[in-house]
C-alpha cells in the first residue's frame, strides 16, 4: 500500500524514481590512525589542509550557478575566520593532539554551539561548519564514512535528514530526480539550491522518512509537499501523467513567454521576476519577464568584510539596466532577521524578525542607504530612456520611517554628482508589516508604488516564524486575514493611482493568480522559473470573474477553504 508522508513544498515539480536513504557522514575519524606528532608538524599539516580547502572553495565559488558560488564564498569566510584557526592552533599546542583530532574537536564544538542557538538561521549554519570540517578532515587524510553522493545512480529519489550545500553541489547531474528531507525549511540553503537546480524537494517530513525501505519506488511531489513510497501501479501511472502534463505545460508556456500577459477582457498585467543574483537578472528576458520587480540586493552585501562601494554598486546596477526590459526595481538592503550581514554589528536579539531589520537598520546606518540610492541614481543617468527604475524600501511599518528615509536621501547634494544631474527615482515601499497594510491609504501619498511581500506579511499576521519548520505551515499567504490586508493595500493604491505589485512567493503559484488579480494587484513579481506559466495563466482569466472569486475568498474562514475555492474548476 502506498505510504504518504506530508511535509512542506520546498522546490516545485514532480520527481519519480527509486528511494536512496542518505545518512550524512559524521566527523568520526579513527583517531588511533592519527597519532600526534610534534605540534609544529601538526600545525603545518593543518595549514596545508587549510590551503587545499581554501583552493576547493575558491573553485566552487566560481561556479556558474550563482547560488552555489555565493554559498561557497560564505564558506570561505568561515574557513578564514581567525577564531577557528586560533582555536585549532591552541588545541594542537596546548593539548599536544594531532591536526585531525584538533580539527574534529573544534569543528564539533563550534557546530554544537551554533546548533544550540534558538534562531533557526544560526542553528542552520551548524551544517555549513560541519561541511567545512569534513573538507578539512578529508584533506588531512581522515577516512570519513561520507556516502558516495557523487556516485548516486540515475533515477534516484534522495532521502536525508538534511543536506549541506556541498552535498547538493556534488550530486551527479541529472541523476537525482527528487529530494526528501526529514527536517529543514523551504528557506534553507538546500531548498534555495534545489530550486535553482530544478530538483523537486519536500522538507520537514519528520523521522518517519527513515522507516521507509531503500530501493522502493518513490515520488517527490514538490508542488503539494508530499513524499509517496511503495507507490501502487495505479497511482504511479496517475503521477507519471501528472508529471508529463506539468512538463508539457511548462514547455508550452515557455514557447509563448515573449508575448504580453493580457487578460481575456484586455487588461495587460506586467509579470516581472524576483532576482537574487546577477544570473537571474540576465535570464529575465529569456523567460519573457517584463523586467525585475524585486532585486534582492542582499547578495551584494553578503560574505564580505566591507559594504560594496558606490562605484561597485553603480557598475552593477548599470549592467542590470542594460539587461532588463521595462522595469528594474531595486530593493534597499534588507538585512537582519534571517539575513545577517557580516560587517553590520548586530546586537543579539531574542526575536530578530521583530528586531532591527530592513529599513530600521538602514535608518540607523544612513550612509548605507544613501550610497545605495546614489549609486542607483548615477546608474540611471545612462539607462535606456524607456526603463522604469524604482527604489523600494523593505519592512516599512510607519509613515515616520518614509519621512526619515526621504530626509536621508535628500541630504548632501541630492541632485548633483560631480556636476551631473541625477534623476529622481520612483520611491516605493514593501507592504509586509500588518501596520503598513492597515494604513496603506495614509501611506499612499508618500510613495510612488507599493509592493506586497506576502512571505513576511503572512508570518507577521499569523504570528508564525517563516523559518521554523514546526509552525511554517501556519504562515499561509492565502489565509483570509492576509487576503484582507492585500485588499486594503490594493484599494489604497487604486484610490491614489499608485501601482500595487505583489512579490511574495505566492505570486508564482498559477492557482493563486486569479485571486490576486481579483483583489486588485496590478503587477506580479515571481520566482524566475514561474514567469512563463504565470503569464499563460493571466491570458486565460477574466478580471470580473477574478473579482467575484476574491470576494468569495475574503469571506472564507481559513486558508484551506480558500485553497478549496481556488481548486474548483
Ligand atoms: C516578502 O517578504 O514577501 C518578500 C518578497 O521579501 P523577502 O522574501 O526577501 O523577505
Ligand atoms: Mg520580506
Amino acid at each position: 500500500m502506498t505510504v504518504v508522508l506530508r511535509g512542506l513544498a520546498a522546490a516545485p515539480g514532480i520527481g519519480i524514481g527509486v528511494l536512496a536513504l542518505y545518512h550524512p557522514g559524521q566527523i568520526v575519524p579513527d583517531l588511533s590512525r592519527h597519532p600526534a606528532g610534534h605540534p609544529d608538524q601538526e600545525w603545518q599539516r593543518f595549514l596545508e589542509a587549510h590551503a587545499l580547502v581554501a583552493a576547493d572553495l575558491e573553485r566552487l565559488g566560481q561556479s556558474d550557478n550563482s547560488l552555489i558560488a555565493e554559498i561557497f564564498a560564505a564558506h570561505q569566510v568561515i574557513l578564514q575566520d581567525r577564531t577557528l584557526l586560533d582555536s585549532i592552533r591552541t588545541v594542537i599546542y596546548d593539548q599536544k593532539t594531532s591536526a585531525v583530532a584538533a580539527t574534529q574537536q573544534v569543528i564539533g564544538e563550534l557546530a554544537e554551539m551554533f546548533h544550540s542557538f534558538e534562531d533557526e538561521y544560526f542553528a542552520g549554519r551548524a551544517q555549513d561548519i560541519l561541511d567545512i570540517g569534513e573538507r578539512l578532515l578529508t584533506h588531512l587524510g581522515a577516512d570519513l564514512s561520507r556516502a558516495a553522493l557523487s556516485r548516486l545512480p540515475p533515477q534516484t529519489i534522495l532521502a536525508a535528514d538534511d543536506l549541506t550545500p556541498s552535498d547538493l553541489a556534488q550530486l551527479p547531474a541529472g541523476h537525482v530526480l527528487g529530494i526528501a528531507l526529514a527536517y529543514s525549511t523551504p528557506t534553507a540553503h538546500s531548498a534555495i539550491l534545489a530550486r535553482s537546480m530544478g530538483i523537486p524537494m519536500v522538507c520537514a517530513l519528520g523521522q518517519a522518512l527513515f522507516r521507509l525501505t531503500p530501493g522502493q519506488n518513490a515520488i517527490v511531489d514538490g508542488n503539494s509537499g508530499r513524499l509517496l513510497a511503495a507507490v501502487s501501479e495505479e497511482e504511479m501511472t496517475q503521477y507519471a501523467a501528472e508529471r508529463q502534463h506539468y512538463l508539457e505545460e511548462g514547455a508550452v508556456a515557455l514557447s509563448h513567454a515573449q508575448a504580453p500577459a493580457v487578460t481575456v477582457d484586455g487588461v495587460t498585467v506586467p509579470v516581472l521576476v524576483n532576482a537574487n543574483s546577477p544570473q537571474e537578472v540576465a535570464q529575465s528576458r529569456a523567460v519573457g519577464a517584463d523586467g525585475v520587480g524585486l532585486l534582492r540586493t542582499e547578495y551584494l552585501f553578503r560574505g564580505r568584510a566591507t559594504p560594496p562601494t558606490f562605484a561597485e554598486q553603480q557598475a552593477t546596477y548599470a549592467a542590470f539596466m542594460a539587461q532588463v526590459d521595462h522595469q528594474l526595481t531595486v530593493r534597499a538592503l534588507d538585512a537582519g532577521g534571517d539575513k545577517p550581514v557580516p560587517f553590520i554589528a548586530h546586537h543579539r536579539e531574542d526575536n530578530p524578525f521583530l528586531g532591527l531589520r530592513g529599513i530600521r537598520l538602514l535608518i540607523e546606518q544612513p550612509e548605507l542607504l544613501r550610497t545605495q540610492y546614489r549609486a542607483l541614481q548615477a546608474a540611471a543617468c545612462d539607462a535606456p530612456p524607456h526603463l522604469d527604475v524604482r527604489f523600494m524600501l523593505p519592512m516599512i511599518s510607519t509613515a515616520e520611517e518614509i519621512v526619515a528615509v526621504q530626509a536621508i536621501l535628500d541630504e548632501e547634494d541630492p541632485c548633483l554628482l560631480q556636476g551631473k544631474e541625477l534623476p529622481r527615482l520612483k520611491l516605493g515601499i514593501m507592504i509586509e508589516v500588518p501596520s503598513a497594510a492597515l494604513i496603506a491609504h495614509r501611506l499612499a501619498p508618500y510613495v510612488d508604488f507599493f509592493s506586497i511581500g506576502t512571505n513576511d506579511l503572512a508570518q507577521y499576521v499569523l504570528a508564525s516564524d517563516r523559518t521554523n519548520s514546526t509552525v511554517a505551515r501556519l504562515a499561509d499567504p492565502l489565509h483570509p486575514a492576509v487576503l484582507r490586508l492585500i485588499k486594503l493595500t490594493c484599494d489604497a493604491g487604486q484610490a491614489f493611482g499608485k501601482p500595487v505589485s505583489l512579490c511574495g512567493e505566492i505570486a508564482g503559484d498559477p492557482a493563486a493568480v486569479p485571486l490576486l488579480l481579483g483583489l486588485g494587484v496590478t503587477e506580479l513579481s515571481v520566482p524566475l522559473p514561474a514567469a512563463p506559466l504565470v503569464k499563460e495563466t493571466v491570458r486565460h482569466v477574466d478580471l470580473s470573474s477574478c473579482r467575484a472569486l476574491a470576494e468569495a475568498a475574503l469571506e472564507c474562514d481559513c486558508a484551506a477553504a480558500v485553497r478549496e475555492l481556488l481548486a474548483q474548476p
